[in-house]
């Protein structure tokens, strides 16, 4: 007698090997038996001849820290059969919190609050672990520790290079995490106060990561120059330099001075490999990113937090010295401005909602102002946090870095729910459709991936690469964490116009053995787990 039965379906079991036909079996929250076990008796059986189950989806990169604590249902991921989001990514994480007030307050400032008061009650991970397993979450979540949160507790959120003692608090700081079951460290090195922080102290604190074997960094890396993959370089020397396993971010080429270079790329990264770095990546189906804008900014006038910013902006003779740099600076790392290429796609000031959709070369038209002054016009009335889609990558590069043995799928997105409080602006369709749009587009539409190749990049080896050992493969033993897909219709909807739209095609998903999508509808079930390393 097993509590749960999931009959007639093929299994692709997570490991890349060649998909079979077996029932699968549950018992409580474990795996218990896969095979010939259709006579078997069960509590509740599903019936999935002409599905594929799978386990359910690890996504490697995403930013579902407060999402899941402001609306636990994560319909965005859970409706593609994402069972796990790795939170704590590009620097920012919800803790470290520090006891002083004002560094509370700007990193609360800092993470795109999706409510402003929502309360935390938490300072280091293990409360953030008791908050939201005591609240009841869709899915699970794997939480590195970030670099900005670290070191906005240990020296504040300002400019300014790293002390020995500020770099021996960081690291007490660090150990607290990683004591707590943090994967990795991760940094954001074009967002402050991570970006203020040079090689040197990010090796340091790496060799915090070396003591505990398997701990990752993982790096959203400092902008490429024309020059090539500088930010990947860096990444790559602080591995070798601290002797840890080193993740790359959402790869990209963003420059488009350098659009079709991703071969390129991927060679050099490999050539990294061979000379004994420890190296993967993850990559997400669009040729757009998306984050906040005020990143874009001169990394002096980003100084101190959000409001810093806004009183910069506010202020005519600083403001205009923003301007001035941005111009002769260019975006980022030096890329040429786009206006048209940089869509504003959250608002939260609601007398320039109207904004969202529009370019900025759109805004500036209705304006009758430069692009450049309508995007700081609008940074100041909605207190820096206007967030803003970046159409800046190519199809080709995207399907490149897809394709290439080294990347697992990370979304970059957040578990969202469409008519709650994590359901405003006109977010990245990422945060709806990567793991939909992978299986839709890149493995039946025009095929990048073979099927057991795609799940595996989704579920066993990003296990594999965390160092989960009882998750992500359909194993006996293994957590029941499941996903039941249709291939022949899942698919993503969420566009960059309409992006609330929940990808379609996955009829069943099983987190920890409790069914929270049964026929395509979520269950309201919220069995998920704040995981340890
Ligand atoms: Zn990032």
């Amino acid at each position: 007698m097993f509590d749960l039965l999931v009959t007639g379906g093929t299994v692709v079991d997570g490991t890349g090997a060649p998909a079979y036909r077996a029932d699968v079996a549950v018992n409580g929250d474990r795996i218990a038996a896969i095979g010939a076990l259709a006579h078997a008796s069960a509590a509740r059986t599903v019936d999935a001849t002409g599905k594929v189950v799978a386990p359910g989806f690890i996504d490697m990169h995403t930013h579902s820290d407060l999402t899941l604590r402001a609306d636990a249902r994560g319909w965005s991921k859970l409706r593609q059969g994402v069972t796990t989001d790795v939170v704590g990514n590009c620097g920012m994480t919800p803790y470290p919190v520090a006891a002083d007030p004002e560094r509370e307050r700007v990193l609360k400032e800092s993470l795109f609050a999706i409510a402003d008061d929502m309360p935390w009650g938490w300072h280091g991970l293990r409360g953030y672990r008791e908050t939201l397993q005591a609240q009841g979450i869709a899915i699970n979540v794997a939480p590195l520790v970030g670099h900005s949160a670290i070191r906005g507790a240990a020296m504040g959120f300002g400019e300014g290079h790293a002390t020995a003692d500020d770099l021996a608090a960081m690291r007490r700081l660090l150990s607290e995490a990683l004591d707590d079951g943090a994967f990795g460290l991760s940094t954001g090195l074009t967002l402050p106060p991570s970006s203020y922080g040079d090689t040197d102290e990010v090796v340091a604190l790496c060799a915090a990561l070396a003591a505990r074997p398997g701990r990752l960094y993982c790096s959203h890396v400092r902008g490429d120059t024309v020059d090539g993959p500088t930010g990947m370089r860096e990444a790559l020397e602080i591995g070798r330099r601290a002797g840890v396993p080193v993740h790359l971010a959402h790869m990209a080429v963003n420059d488009p001075r350098r659009w079709g270079t991703a071969s390129e790329v991927m060679d050099e990264m490999d050539g990294a490999a061979r000379a004994g770095v420890d190296v993967t990546c993850d990559v997400y189906p669009y040729a757009a990113s998306s984050s906040g804008f005020s990143q874009c900014l001169p990394g002096w006038a980003q100084s101190g937090g959000r409001l810093d910013t806004v009183a910069r902006l506010r202020d005519p003779s600083t403001r205009a010295r923003i301007r001035d740099d941005m111009e002769g600076d260019g975006l980022l790392a030096g890329w040429p401005w786009h206006w048209d290429r940089l869509m504003v796609c959250r608002v939260v000031n609601p007398e320039w909602r109207h904004a969202e959709g529009m370019t900025f070369a759109d805004l500036a038209a209705t304006r009758g102002v430069a692009p450049i002054d309508a995007a700081l016009d609008l940074m100041a009335a909605d207190e820096g946090r206007v967030q803003i889609i970046f159409f800046y990558r190519t199809e080709e590069d995207m399907r490149t870095f897809l394709r290439h043995p080294r990347s697992m799928v990370g979304s970059d997105g957040s578990a969202l729910t469409a008519g709650g409080p994590t359901g405003g602006g006109r977010p990245h369709p990422r945060n709806y459709g990567a793991a939909a749009r992978v299986l839709g587009r890149y493995v039946r539409e025009t095929p990048v991936l073979g099927l057991e190749d795609a799940i595996h990049r989704m579920s066993g080896k990003v296990a594999d690469r965390l160092g989960v050992r009882d998750r992500g493969r359909i194993r006996a033993g293994f957590a029941a964490d499941l996903a039941v897909i249709d291939p022949h219709a899942v698919v993503d909807h969420a566009t960059f116009e309409a992006p609330h739209q929940y990808a379609t095609g996955v009829p069943w998903v099983v987190v920890n053995g409790a069914v929270a999508v049964a026929d395509g509808e979520p269950t309201g079930v919220h069995r998920g787990r704040v995981l340890a390393a």
